[in-house]
């Protein structure tokens, strides 16, 4: 089904109450082909598990199996109700999300999928739990789900009829001074690293390993994202155009497999594991319980840079685009600079970079080139916000109090009664919470288009982009201008080569806040949903006038990515796929285009023909 259809199947839906939209692309799989074996059951089918079997499950993980209720049922029984209204209040918080079995961080997706609860979900606490949810769904021809910090855009951490892993209270850290990975005894030297539970988030990373610890370790810029999603992704912070891919960093897993055996992974055991779970994608290899990061030296300062210019006419935004790439070139395309610009609708650009290893003078100085070619034009721009910056003590930057002191603006803390002291995300990650995507578009930008020869057609694209919509250029995710062996270590990940040379992922997106079908007062706004794809559409297709074949970011690219294995992996995908077909050849994870699951109907349950879709 190509996406014009989606988008028509969508506007069909209000005369669907409760409609499901992955149902809905389900039906005739990617490519209209009628599904014909059926692989997993669902419940109602023969082979559903018995209560008994049911039971017995429940037993072995200790009471630690849960029939799945979504809080979402309160809605659907009464719209109206308080209890309905808390459940839409809890979905603007990312904590009280990723408390919920039975909810995602998105929403869902306009076209693609809705968030869907469960059946059960095993809450592991052990990698015994993993190994018995794995036996047991294997066992039973049950489609089998991993959720650990819930923030899959593309709806992979979630399945209707399904048993869930969910690891959310597998979070144990612990910092090592001196580590070796199992086997590589006399292969590697002993390193500072942290040990972290597949379930944790970030912000504990960097609490234990920064805050108390006083070290660095590479992982994700949103505090909220679960650690093992990450990693599998790839992974990119604010900082790693000075540390590199978070992936890069792993130094061991223990990742329980589809036959059920927790095995080790890392550069001497299970060598071709830990390959693909460094940026093979989430929830395609087996169930990973806990991961092993090295750490650094901490810089002693972090810093924020912030602003936004408005230009005057299309041929001033013209030249603000070319400075602000011209600039971005000379003086920040190093290992010091990450985060992003943003050119947007109304010849706007707003700032958001963070630095890292530059005090305040220090950066001060590497932005005065462009701070005086602005003031020099003052009838050509208008500063909405002037660019402003602040270095802090490193050590301090995943610290809630000192935040909530500090840069209280910045910071949003988790409301709950009760909740612990230190839970905060970032202000600008707000509007992702709960959302419902409407079109997200990710492409690697080649660090060729910044040479002067080529950069006017790059301003050129980015002009016309911005026509439909805004254009996000994130620099921390593209490696080109980090440190040669962070380039080098990217190498040896799965991810697509083409991070390598990329300076920057152009991201364009649109979401509406959270919604659902069939939940009245709180459904999707189908017709924003279907204007903003139309303009992401526009806009990224003008920016891939100056890219060939670009690749993009698996964990933050198109639902409907119809090249998905060319851009999420590039080269790579051939040995990512022998890894698949060693470590699960009978595909018990499978998630939207992870690899293997060309072989898959596109709901999870039914093994297609040879060759899948095409
Ligand atoms: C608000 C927001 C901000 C983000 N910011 C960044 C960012 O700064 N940098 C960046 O690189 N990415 C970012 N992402 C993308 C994010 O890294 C990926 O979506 C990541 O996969 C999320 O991991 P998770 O555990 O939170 O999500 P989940 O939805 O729980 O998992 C994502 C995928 O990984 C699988 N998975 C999870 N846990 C395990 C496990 N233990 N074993 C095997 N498979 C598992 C799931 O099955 C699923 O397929 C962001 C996403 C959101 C929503």
């Amino acid at each position: 089904m190509n996406r014009r259809e989606l988008l028509k199947a969508a506007a069909a839906i209000p005369l669907l109450p409760g409609a499901d939209w992955s149902r809905l692309a389900d039906a005739r799989g990617e490519d209209g082909v009628q599904n014909q074996t059926v692989s997993r059951v669902r419940p109602g089918d023969a082979g559903w598990p018995t209560e008994e079997s049911w039971n017995k499950l429940s037993r072995a993980v200790e009471g630690r199996l849960i029939k799945v209720n979504s809080p979402l049922s309160a809605c659907r029984e009464a719209p109206d109700s308080p209890a309905c209204a808390e459940v839409f209040k809890g979905l603007r918080n990312p904590y009280y999300i990723g408390d919920q079995v039975a909810l995602t961080q998105t929403s869902g997706w306009v076209g693609a999928w809705t968030s869907q609860p469960s059946v059960y979900a095993v809450a592991a606490r052990k990698t015994d739990d993993v190994v018995a949810a794995v036996n047991f769904a294997r066992e039973n021809k049950l489609r089998l789900v991993v959720k650990g910090g819930g923030h899959s855009y593309q709806g992979t951490s979630c399945a209707a009829d399904s048993l869930l892993v969910w690891t959310r209270d597998m979070n144990a850290i612990s910092l090592h001074e001196a580590f070796v990975g199992q086997g590589c005894e006399g292969a590697q030297g002993p390193q500072p690293a942290v040990s972290v539970g597949a379930g944790a988030r970030w912000l504990a990373a960097y609490e234990a390993v920064t805050v108390r610890g006083g070290r660095y370790v590479q992982g994700g810029g949103c505090t909220t994202v679960g650690v093992a999603g990450l990693i599998q992704s790839g992974g990119f912070g604010s900082f790693s155009k000075n540390y590199g891919l978070a992936a890069a960093g792993l130094l061991e897993a223990e990742v329980v497999t589809a036959d059920g055996v927790a095995r080790i992974a890392n550069a001497r055991t299970n060598p071709d594991l830990f390959w693909g779970l460094k940026g093979g994608g989430g929830g395609s290899l087996g169930v990973v319980t806990r991961l092993t990061l090295r750490t650094r030296e901490l810089p002693q300062f972090f810093g924020a840079v912030s602003g936004t210019i408005r230009a005057r006419s299309d041929t001033a935004f013209r030249q603000l685009i070319a400075r602000a790439l011209s600039f971005y070139a000379d003086r920040l395309l190093n290992p010091h600079w990450g985060e992003q610009m943003r050119f947007g609708p109304g010849n706007k650009l707003e700032i958001f970079m963070l630095f890292q290893g530059l005090n305040q003078r220090q950066a001060e100085e590497a932005w005065k080139p462009f701070r005086d070619w602005l003031a020099a034009s003052p009838r050509d721009f208008t500063i909405e916000a002037p660019i402003r910056m602040a270095a802090v003590p490193a050590r301090s930057f995943w610290n809630a109090a000192f935040l909530k002191m500090f840069a209280a603006g910045v910071v949003v803390t988790d409301d709950r009664p009760h909740a612990p002291a230190g839970n905060f995300y970032w202000a600008g990650d707000r509007d992702q919470v709960g959302q419902v995507l409407y079109a997200y578009r990710s492409a690697w930008l080649p660090v060729s288009l910044l040479q002067e020869k080529e950069r006017p057609l790059l301003v050129e694209a980015l002009f016309e982009s911005t026509r439909h919509s805004g254009m996000s250029l994130h620099f921390n995710k593209g490696l080109a201008g980090a440190p040669a062996e962070e380039i080098e270590a990217a190498k040896d990940t799965a991810i697509n080569p083409a991070v390598l040379d990329a300076f920057a992922l152009a991201i364009c997106a649109a979401s509406g806040p959270p919604a659902f079908p069939g939940v009245k007062g709180h459904e999707p706004n189908l017709n924003a949903a279907g204007r903003a794809a139309s303009s992401v559409t526009k806009s990224m297709d003008k920016l891939l006038e100056v890219v060939d074949e670009a690749g993009s970011y698996v964990s933050e690219s198109d639902f409907f990515e119809p090249q998905w294995r060319r851009s999420f992996w590039g080269s790579n995908y051939p040995r990512l796929a022998a890894v698949k077909k060693k470590y699960d050849p009978e595909g018990l994870f499978t998630v939207h285009h992870g690899v293997g699951s060309e072989q898959w109907s596109a709901d999870g349950f039914r093994r297609l023909g040879s060759g899948g879709r095409p």
